[in-house]
């Protein structure tokens, strides 16, 4: 049985401890490549919000008064 890797899609085997197969150690994903670029967009989402939140506390509220 195999699982897609989230990332890049390639099959990726389950763990099966009856079988002696632990699971690779990038498991759920293919390789530690794949797990990296998920971390990175775990890290990237987050980093984008904090700068969004910290943009809107600074930007001062749109002036609709000319319309
Ligand atoms: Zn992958």
């Amino acid at each position: 049985m195999h699982l897609k890797c989230p990332i890049c899609g390639k099959p990726v085997e389950l763990p099966d401890p009856a079988r002696g197969n632990p699971g690779g150690p990038h498991f759920p994903f293919c390789t530690d490549r794949c797990k990296l670029i998920d971390l990175g967009r775990w890290l990237d989402g987050k980093y984008q919000i904090t700068v969004s939140a910290t943009d809107a506390d600074e930007t001062p509220a749109p002036d609709d008064s000319e319309i």
